[in-house]
């Protein structure tokens, strides 16, 4: 019966842990410093949205694309998980055609994008329709993930499957083959550790760096998501609105401030995002304006950025096989299927390999 450890217990850890708890025959030993119910700058994925809102392009798109069944069987099917379906509308200025955010966010605000057959009710919104700020829009059915239910249910399911569960810091990438609950040294460590392979050992990943976001969590309600090519307040700073499922509030955004460390929330920002969630959506406060936003918390999250993507990779450290699922920047929710089944293929291939030597 093949060991495997999984460090690290962020949205990648815990679903790539849960996918290889569904096969027969792996046991499974999930690792972390962090755990689900903690808030801390090292652990990004409790402080996303988090929604399904396609950043790849048409050749990367398929850890997104194969992830979207999934969540949308979730929403319909398992109240429990936190998730639920939500309308979305997507506007573009031209003026952001050519900045640093307009390009990231280009096939989301495509007229054609990958997802366009692939999200329900796609459409182009008529130019008759359209919000004075914005000079093209689209509209879909997505999802929005409440990560204070969500994470807790992965968890949950991981331990229905029999993983087993525990803390620990670790130095070494390699260190983890000696931490399986049976005693015996994995077959196998998966690498899920986020933001901190930039600096643990054995990984060392010197592109992963962090893509700082601020957010603000407030109890008033949006009508549908909504988010926009660009701001007029720089090219780190973005405007998103999400409601989260079963009274998780309702997320404004954002900063996606590259190489920006900085785990305090910073007040002036807070404000620019409060002021342009409610200039785009007055209906949040009813047309009362900002002061009408009650505020849960401000919070910050370091999107785990690598400039090549996400790694998914086998490689042998140290005498120990590894499998790497991370750098997920902003789309470890999004992408999260998708890559955990690129990396449990990853797991069968080293265990058939370690199994012929
Ligand atoms: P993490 O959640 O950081 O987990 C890393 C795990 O590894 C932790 O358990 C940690 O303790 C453990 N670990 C690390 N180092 C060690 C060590 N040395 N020893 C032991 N354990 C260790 N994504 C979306 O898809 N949709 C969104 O709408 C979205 N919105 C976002 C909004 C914001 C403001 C932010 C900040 C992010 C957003 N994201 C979104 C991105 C998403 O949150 C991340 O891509 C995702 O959380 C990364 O998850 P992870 O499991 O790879 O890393």
């Amino acid at each position: 019966m093949p060991n495997v450890v999984v460090v690290g217990a962020g949205v990648s850890g815990l679903t790539t842990a849960l996918l290889l708890s569904k096969k027969p025959g792996y046991n499974v030993t999930i690792v972390a410093k962090h755990m689900p119910g903690d808030y801390d700058i090292e652990y990004t994925s409790p402080w996303a949205g988090a929604n399904f809102l396609p950043m790849s392009d048409k050749a990367s798109c398929k850890w997104e694309k194969n992830t979207w069944p999934e969540l949308a069987r979730l929403a319909k099917d398992v109240p429990e998980a936190g998730i639920h379906f939500q309308d979305t509308l997507v506007l573009n200025r031209l003026k952001d055609a050519t900045t640093a955010t307009g390009q990231w966010l280009s096939e989301l605000t495509s007229p054609d994008p990958w997802f366009k057959n692939t999200l329900p009710d796609f459409r182009i919104i008529p130019t008759s329709a359209l919000p004075p700020t914005a000079d093209s829009a689209t509209a879909f059915t997505s999802v929005c993930i409440n990560t204070a239910l969500y994470l807790p249910y992965l968890t949950s399911q991981c331990l229905r499957n029999g993983c087993t569960v525990s803390r620990s810091i670790l130095a070494h990438i390699a260190d983890a083959s000696l931490l399986h609950s049976s005693g015996k040294k994995a077959d196998v460590v998966v690498n899920c550790t986020g933001l901190s392979a930039s600096k643990l050992g054995g990984v060392m990943d010197k592109s992963v760096i962090p893509a700082r976001g601020q957010i603000v969590v407030v109890r008033n309600e949006a009508p549908h998501m909504l988010t926009i090519s660009g701001t007029d307040d720089g090219d780190e700073e973005v405007c998103y609105i999400m409601q989260r499922a079963a009274g998780g509030g309702t997320i404004l955004g954002g900063t996606y401030q590259k190489g920006n460390w900085e785990s305090q929330p910073d007040p002036s920002t807070a404000l620019r995002i409060m002021k342009r969630a409610v200039e785009l959506c007055p209906e949040l406060t009813g047309g009362k304006g900002v002061e009408a936003l009650s505020v849960v918390r401000h919070g910050v999250g370091l999107r785990p950025y690598r400039e090549e993507g996400v790694r998914v990779e086998k490689e042998m450290v140290g005498g120990v096989w590894v499998v790497h699922n991370y750098g997920h920047g902003g789309s470890g929710y999004q992408a999260s299927y998708g890559t955990a089944e690129g990396a449990v293929e990853l797991v069968d291939e080293v265990v058939g390999v370690k199994a012929k030597l």
